[in-house]
């Protein structure tokens, strides 16, 4: 799993010879206490590093390239303490393949009054470098953030560390692994998508194993292992089932599903209830323990929601709220109090739970197994988003809604699976006509930690379409935005 903490942001400072070597050297002291003092702030997930004040051409190529080589390099910030010439700017970030954040910052708060000079003037002129800077990226045409405000401002500090979230999250996307335990569900459309697609947008590597080989190894776990992983089981869970063959059963899936997806390099799986070749049990309390570890997954063969989910889990880490994979089941249309009802047949994660998952055993209905081990609980209140990544054909489209996840208002003492209810935003049904006008699928992610911007910044960073079912939205925008949009990717 990705550690943000040793991930790299790139701090460079852009300037020019001309203002002489005692103010590059003011510059260059300013720009290393800058990134220290915003490295040891809590809201700053990676490293943040000086990596010089750069005066000439040939120093940003230089700096660029090395930023792009470099492994632990995720991104760059820049900010212009001084006038930066931008033509000496186009050579590197032509070529820069990270992303990039433009801070508008500067190192003073206030302007001194009583002791503001022309030397003053040409020391502190970061209003006049960002806006020479900042036409180069609008000229461009390049992917950037901009972040605006003095650099001790704590909202400002938490926007630069949400970037750098969605920054990792870009650097993981890249190397990202999928293992496709057999095909998706049959005749379902939305869980399909362009892999090829996917592959050069995205980086990640969709790509099939056998059913039975997952079997075989499933058979190869030894006792010892699944006691072992049981403890974990009961240090974690409440036990409310005599079945205990079935939960041992769980325990010997989780162990080889996680087997082979280390073996691949794999963060992120799919299943499918209809191809269960060799196996007892469809995984549930193995699956659900699995993305409490920080693997994506996706029933029926989504591989998508799957990246998604380990993508957001990536994103988000340390911050504690929550995302689960997540369906959408059953509306509550009583006027003035609806609800959607969120669950899945087994596969909820429990870093989303309001109370402690209970063990339970319970028949599946479908898919013709034994009776699964399961994870049931609530999930905990409190604002979340509603994530779904959908193949349009041609281009693939993130769609991010905000929901008000509830305390659920009934027991339903019954539904022996996990389970969460939400409101949605701005109202109920207006809020569910948009999902299903901008085509969101019945699979999402759900998540308490990743915010909008977040999202958007990854999206951008990929260079896939965005689509934000805001409070403020109205369907008629939308569909507005959404034939724009179709215009917009037929052209690039
Ligand atoms: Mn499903």
């Amino acid at each position: 799993m990705l550690n943000l903490k040793e991930q790299e942001i790139w701090f460079v400072v852009g300037s020019q010879l001309l203002y002489g070597p005692k103010v590059l050297d003011i510059v260059a002291a300013r720009g290393k206490e800058m990134a220290a003092y915003l490295d040891a702030n809590e809201a700053i997930p990676c490293k943040f590093v000086y990596k010089g004040t750069i005066k000439s051409n040939d120093e940003v190529s230089a700096i660029i390239r090395e930023a792009n080589y470099d492994e632990k390099c995720i991104g760059i910030v820049t900010w212009c303490h001084t006038f930066s010439p931008s033509k000496m700017w186009i050579n590197g970030l032509t070529h820069l393949q990270k992303p990039f954040c433009h801070f508008a910052t500067q190192y003073n708060v206030e302007i001194p009054n009583d002791e503001i000079d022309m030397d003053f003037m040409n020391l502190n002129q970061a209003a006049h470098g960002d806006r020479e800077h900042g036409f180069i990226g609008a000229r461009m045409r390049l992917h950037r953030k901009v972040i605006v405000g003095h650099w001790k401002d704590e909202n400002v500090i938490k926007e630069l560390g949400a970037w750098m979230r969605a920054a990792a999250a870009f650097s993981f996307s890249q190397r990202l692994s999928i293992v496709r335990f057999g095909d998706n569900m049959r005749e379902v459309a939305v869980t399909e998508g362009d892999k090829v697609e996917a592959q050069i947008k995205l980086g990640w590597q969709v790509n099939t194993w056998p059913v039975g080989e997952l079997a075989a190894v499933i058979e190869k776990v030894t006792d010892e292992e699944v006691e072992a992983k049981v403890s974990e089981y009961k240090a974690a869970y409440d036990i409310h089932t005599d079945d205990l063959h079935a939960v041992y059963y769980q325990a010997r899936e989780e162990i080889a599903m996680e087997r082979i997806l280390e073996r691949e390099h794999a963060s992120a799986y799919t299943n499918t209830f209809q191809d269960l070749w060799g196996m007892e049990e469809l995984p549930g309390l193995a699956s659900q323990h699995l993305m409490a570890k920080g693997y994506g997954y996706g029933a029926e063969g989504d591989w998508k929601t799957a990246a998604m989910l380990c993508i957001i889990k990536a994103m988000t880490q340390g911050l504690g709220g929550g995302s689960s994979f997540m369906e959408d089941y059953t509306y509550h249309y009583e006027k003035g109090n609806e609800y959607s009802l969120g669950a899945h047949m087994l596969e909820v994660c429990p870093s989303i739970a309001g109370t402690k998952p209970r063990i339970e055993v319970h028949p599946l209905g479908i898919g013709g197994k034994e009776s699964p081990a399961r994870l049931v609980f609530e999930g905990h209140a409190g604002k979340a988003l509603a994530v779904s990544m959908i193949d349009m054909g041609g281009r693939l489209r993130l769609i991010v809604q905000d929901v008000e996840c509830v305390k659920p208002v009934m027991e339903m003492p019954n539904l022996p699976v996990a389970r969460v209810m939400w409101k949605i935003k701005p109202d109920f049904r207006e809020g569910i006509r948009q999902w299903i006008v901008a085509g969101g699928a019945h699979h999402t992610v759900l998540t308490y930690d990743a915010t909008v911007e977040m999202l958007a910044d990854w999206a951008e960073m990929m260079d896939i379409e965005f689509v934000h079912l805001s409070e403020s939205l109205t369907t008629e925008e939308l569909k507005k935005e959404l034939r724009v949009n179709d215009l917009l990717w037929k052209l690039s």
